[in-house]
């Protein structure tokens, strides 16, 4: 199944895609709602996605169960054509962005520097995300702008001290999501400023949707490339992280607890901007396309 957050005439809903349709499951959000009398479990909730993801769990049952009555009645018809909706990033303002630096061995190596022990992680803030087709502004000052295409996966249930084996299970899904990086602020000054620098307005691309755990078994056999302007720039697979999905989610949750709709953004594999030769920095004009193999394609430009 795949997951949207969209608007239409400016009502912005969670919603599936069924066939070429979109489905809003903003109703389905009231109905849990009213039935857990506003838990304080979800009170914070920044998004309808995070309440949706909250109150219906990383199975998403009553949503397959409103999808299952909509086809049955025949009344797929009566909702928007896919085409016809503008997407947002689908969870629009997660709770957190974990993100994890120099995962992929071709990255480490290109970097010049040692793989490290331990995840390396980094916080990207939430008030960066933008969704499909956004026109990121590159912020004045900033010269060194810089694209990282990553599998982000979705957190689906609250985990605290999960086990390797049992990973996998508290993932809702994975979408795409492009972690752009000002990239002076990160290697040329002391101390590094890596979480200003990958937290600025829009420097969190993300989307067009969320594909569900049930359709992508093993996100270690993934495909993940980008291109700027037509041309291929990155290109990896899944299976070259250090730090595999599991093992990220079992690390991470020893010390904090992944919320519904929190993103662990796993890191990029080699081919950036800033370790090319000459550097290939993002400049205005520029078209960014970021795909992951069983989840789509991602576009948005640079002004
Ligand atoms: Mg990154």
């Amino acid at each position: 199944m795949r997951l949207v957050t969209f608007s239409v005439d400016g009502v912005v809903a969670p919603g599936a895609i069924v066939g070429d349709r979109v489905v809003s499951l903003a109703g389905v959000v009231a109905e849990l709602m009213r039935r857990d009398s506003y838990g304080t479990r979800v009170a914070n909730a920044a998004c309808d996605m995070t309440r949706l993801i909250a109150l219906d769990g990383p199975r998403l049952d009553s949503v397959r169960a409103e999808i299952s009555r909509i086809e049955r009645d025949g009344r797929l018809g009566q909702h928007p054509l896919a085409t016809a909706v503008a997407l947002q990033a689908p969870v629009p303002r997660p709770g957190k962005i974990v993100a994890v630096g120099r995962n992929y061995a071709d990255h480490a190596a290109e970097t010049g520097m040692k793989p490290f022990e331990k995840p390396r992680i980094i916080a990207k803030l939430s008030s960066s995300v933008c969704g499909p087709g956004t026109v990121v502004r590159r912020p004045d000052g900033i010269a060194k702008l810089d694209f990282e295409v990553e599998l982000a996966v979705v957190i689906g249930r609250p985990s605290k001290d999960v086990a390797r084996a049992a990973a996998l299970g508290c993932v809702l899904g994975y979408t795409i999501l492009n972690d752009v990086s000002a990239r002076e602020l990160q290697f040329d000054v002391a101390p590094a400023q890596t979480t200003f620098a990958k937290s600025m307005d829009g420097f969190c691309p993300m989307g067009p949707w969320i594909v569900t755990a049930d359709e992508l078994p093993d996100p270690q056999d993934l495909l993940l490339r980008l291109w700027v302007n037509g041309e291929l720039l990155q290109e990896g697979r899944t299976r070259d992280m250090i730090f595999d999905v599991a093992t990220l989610i079992e690390y991470l949750s020893r010390y904090m607890t992944l919320e519904p709709g929190d993103i662990v953004a796993t890191g990029t594999p080699a081919g950036v901007g800033a370790f090319r030769t000459p550097p290939r920095w993002l400049q205005p004009g520029d078209r960014l396309a970021l795909e992951v193999s069983g989840i789509g394609r991602l576009e948005h430009t640079i002004r």
